[in-house]
């Protein structure tokens, strides 16, 4: 989907034509000025990108409405992700104002997935990213102004940090040229992408005995910052690392990284290519009937590879499931047995006074049946704790979250994890 939007720097009509021929000799002259007469262009026309309608309301200002998603049944519009292009923006001062954030969830009308704690980041590689200092909220209007001026032509802004399924199978790649990790493909997305299933172990060591831990992540395609943990904890768990190595000698580590393919190369929010939100239904999907399949693929083949690990008599210890939100930090659990409640205590504990996890309260039991993949817990006994962490600045640290320390976490979640299952 590319919602570019051309607009030509203002001036005198009929200077085109000589901008550009200026231009030219210009750059043949090795001179950068005349860079400034160039076009300003909207692109989202690449992985991940996503922006909505674009109105130019100056002559470096522009309203751009972010463009959401809707569920299966036209509800539940969520809008938050945007991740676009501005090309010809050298030495300006732009002014760009986001709206259209205001949505619904869980059928409830009036979300707005957007505040003052958030600001939107910014590349000019693509690669590192910063937040927009001058980021303004306007709580009345549900609008967010921000005002930049780019150094260089080409500059990137995004709701948090991009992660892309190119750069997934990337590191999908690395890890699977090591004899302790194997990546399979356990289905297909709606839109025929792979959904991966990755496992690390010592395979000298025999997997009866080992405790079994699953990570997994993207369900919700908005939430790039739990990639980033993702690939912390894989690249950390495979490593040379002898905490690592004594690791895989106790544990069998499984992650399903990315299940919403899709919606992550397409810059979709929470909802498959049909419009199914991957962390609900997973109650309803029978893995008998072909039209969960069919409507669902994301969530049939990650539940039958849990289900049919468990009935084969390989229990999962451990299952958590990262998400972002805006400003809650938390971890939840539909289990309220004594067992579950031991391991998620040690694992709530350690994490907050070792990592950056920041809770907003305390770890969650026994929590209201909704339809998440946490149902797993009343259906076949895997412990499954939801993860929320928030994409806002820590009212703790005045920070937001970094690529950095996403990935710092995910090195120490997998390894407090594989401890709080067997301490
Ligand atoms: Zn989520």
């Amino acid at each position: 989907m590319n919602s570019s939007c051309r607009t030509r720097r203002g001036g005198r009509a009929g200077r085109r034509a000589v901008g550009l021929a200026a231009l030219a000799l210009l750059v043949l002259a090795g001179a950068a000025p005349a860079l400034a007469q160039e076009e300003i262009r909207f692109n989202t026309n690449f992985e991940g990108g996503s922006l909505g309608r674009i109105e130019r309301t100056g002559e470096n200002s522009f309203r751009c409405h972010v463009r959401g998603q809707q569920d299966q049944a036209g509800r539940n519009r969520q809008a938050s992700w945007y991740f676009f292009r501005i090309d010809g923006a050298r030495g300006r001062e732009l002014t760009l104002i986001l709206t259209d954030f205001v949505g619904e969830y869980n059928g409830r009308l009036g979300a707005c997935p957007m505040g003052p704690e958030i600001r939107p980041v910014i590349s000019d590689d693509g690669d590192r990213w910063t937040p927009i200092a001058d980021t303004h909220w306007d709580d009345r209007a549900k609008e967010a102004t921000l005002r930049i001026r780019p150094a260089r032509d080409t500059v990137w802004i995004a709701h948090q940090p991009p992660y892309t399924p190119t750069r997934l199978a990337r590191l999908l790649d690395e890890v699977n040229r090591y004899d302790h990790a194997r990546v399979e493909v356990i289905g297909k997305s709606a839109r025929g992408r792979d959904l991966h299933l990755v496992t690390v172990t010592d395979p000298a060591l025999d997997d009866r005995g080992k405790a079994v831990v699953w990570l997994q992540a993207r369900q919700h395609a908005w939430e790039s910052g739990t990639s980033f943990v993702m690939e912390g904890a894989l690249r950390f768990i495979t490593s040379d690392d002898p905490s690592a190595r004594a690791l895989r000698r106790r544990l069998v580590f499984l992650f399903t990284p990315m299940v919403d393919p899709d919606g992550c190369a397409s810059g979709q929010v929470r909802f498959n290519a049909n419009g199914y939100d991957v962390n609900r239904h997973w109650d309803e999907v029978d893995l008998t009937s072909k039209a969960y399949l069919a409507q669902m693929p994301e969530i049939w083949y990650v539940k039958k590879a849990i289900v049919d690990r468990v009935a084969s008599g390989r229990p999962i210890d451990l299952l958590v499931n990262l998400h972002n939100t805006e400003t809650g930090e938390y971890l939840s659990t539909m289990a309220g047995d004594a067992g579950s409640r031991a391991i998620v205590g040690r694992l709530s504990d350690r994490l907050t006074h070792e990592t950056s996890f920041s809770p907003s309260h305390g770890p969650v039991f026994a929590a209201a049946r909704d339809s998440s993949a946490n149902v797993l817990h009343a259906e076949n006994g895997v412990l499954v704790v939801l993860m929320e962490q928030r994409i806002a600045r820590d009212l703790k640290t005045g920070r937001e979250p970094t690529v950095e320390g996403r990935l710092r976490f995910g090195s120490q979640l997998i390894a407090i994890m594989a401890d709080a299952v067997r301490p």
